[in-house]
């Protein structure tokens, strides 16, 4: 496959994930339910997570995923975004949905979406990042809400999630660059109330991990550790959940710990919004090409 095929495989199955979670009353499952059900079955579909699911609640803007026994139970008027990486081949696709039972929260969600869909709407070869930036925070504003100024889109490459360039959700001032043809772009308005601060501080919470440095350390032991997730995950983002299968919770968490602490890997903490408001994220991959653009998980 080229990698256009692996971009649009890995975008079908990241789209239908979020279509049935969309669809899906939550209230009453439990959080890692959500993850497991949505990562076995892209799975079964021939993809690999790209990531955690990240499943969100409410102030928490991204970057949570379910604890080995996670029995956070969604509620009746819960916020809750859900973030899903898909890649074959190491081609990522990267889309998110903003779920509630609460009607409430619609105009939130329908803020989010709105601005998504309107960026990528002018999202083709040579648009400046600054104009979806522009673009987004008018669509949010002009509907009563706020962008989350420090929470952008960015870049994609091969086993890369983050890949250098950023797409604002906001206006911004300076130099701004245009996107090329044939590069992947994920774009992700996050929305809050208009009284919350739109900026997002870090938690305490980490349970979110990537390898930055494979730097050996002194003890074998847990150098086998880094490399036992150096061939599962190469630098993609894992969860403690998923390295179970070869080390004990207690075991799998004090080496973590070291490697932290060392810097051979990264923990990424969680995102709460600044007055603690609700949040809703929309999120589509998208590939310009000549000609038109590939929106992998439309
Ligand atoms: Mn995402
Ligand atoms: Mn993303």
């Amino acid at each position: 496959m080229d990698f256009l095929e692996c971009y649009l495989k890995a975008g079908k199955i990241a789209s239908e994930q979020r279509e049935k979670t969309r669809r899906k009353d939550h209230v009453g499952s439990t959080l890692l339910t959500i993850c497991e059900s949505i990562e076995r079955e892209i799975q079964e579909k021939g993809g690999i997570p790209a990531f955690p699911v990240n499943v969100s609640l409410n102030d928490i803007a991204a970057h949570y995923t379910a604890e080995p026994n996670d029995e956070t139970i969604v509620r009746e008027n819960d916020v809750l975004k859900i973030d899903i990486g898909v890649h074959v081949e190491g081609y990522i696709a990267d889309t998110a949905v903003t779920v509630s039972n609460d009607p409430h929260h619609d105009s939130l969600i329908k803020s989010a979406e709105n601005a998504l869909n309107e960026a990528v709407r002018i999202s083709r070869v040579n648009t400046k990042a600054s104009e979806i930036g522009k673009l987004i925070e008018n669509t949010i504003s002009n509907t009563g809400f706020k962008p989350i100024q420090n929470l952008s889109g960015h870049s994609l490459a091969q086993y890369t999630i983050h890949a250098g360039k950023s797409i604002p959700n906001i206006r911004t001032i300076g130099s701004s660059f245009s996107l090329l043809s044939s590069q992947a772009y994920a774009i992700e308005p996050f929305v809050t109330m208009k009284d919350g601060q739109g900026v997002v501080f870090e938690g305490n919470i980490r349970n979110i991990f990537a390898i930055i440095s494979r730097k050996p350390v002194k003890d074998e032991f847990v150098n086998e550790f880094l490399t036992y997730l150096w061939n599962k995950f190469r630098t993609l983002p894992f969860a403690l959940r998923w390295i179970l299968d070869r080390y004990e919770e207690g075991e799998a968490r004090r080496l973590l710990d070291i490697l932290v602490k060392k810097r051979n890997i990264h923990a990424y903490p969680i995102l709460i919004e600044g007055k603690n408001k609700f949040v809703a994220q929309a999120e589509h991959t998208i590939v310009p090409l000549d000609g038109s653009t590939s929106v992998i998980t439309l």
